[in-house]
């Protein structure tokens, strides 16, 4: 079974991530999207609402199932058996970081994959970032967003 977990903060999901996602099912039997928790990150949305959304996002999709992981992504990697990662790539800055990330992890697992997927121009600058800015300030994040989250 070809399991890929696509892994992030998703604080919260965005348009630019579901598109990656599913461009991704026909590749892989089962794809996990994993919240990362960092007990030392101060997040906008709490868990349950960061799982809701994806999960709401994709209630269509039985191949995507949304789940939570503390500690290292190569950790969750080898307990739910994943040999490959998925991530976006926006732009050259992310290139930079997504390499040094690859790189690393592949140090710990040698047999894991990092799948690096080109965002569609119309969300390259779609990032989650910007859209709680957005909310901070009480503007309208409906067209960034899947329509599934409701904020
Ligand atoms: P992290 O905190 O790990 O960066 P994010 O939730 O911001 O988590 O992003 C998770 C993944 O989604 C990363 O690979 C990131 O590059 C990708 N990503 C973020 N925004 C977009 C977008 N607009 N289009 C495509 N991929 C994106």
């Amino acid at each position: 079974m070809k399991i890929g977990i696509f892994p992030g903060s998703f604080d919260p999901i965005t348009k630019g991530h579901e598109d990656i996602i599913r461009r991704m099912i026909p590749l892989f039997d089962k794809i996990y999207v994993a919240i990362g928790n960092n007990g030392t990150k101060k997040y906008m949305f709490d868990l349950e609402k960061r799982m809701k959304w994806i999960e709401d996002t994709f209630s269509d999709s039985p191949s995507i199932e949304v789940s939570t992981y503390e500690g290292l992504t190569v950790d969750f990697c080898r307990e739910i058996n994943a040999k490959f990662i998925i991530r976006g790539l926006r732009n050259s800055n992310d290139f930079e970081y997504e390499k040094s990330i690859a790189q690393m992890n592949q140090m710990m697992y040698p047999d894991l994959e990092t799948v690096l997927v080109y965002t569609r121009p119309e969300y390259a600058s779609i990032s989650s970032t910007i859209i709680r800015d957005i909310i901070k300030n009480f503007g309208d994040t409906t067209p960034f967003l899947p329509s599934g989250v409701q904020l």
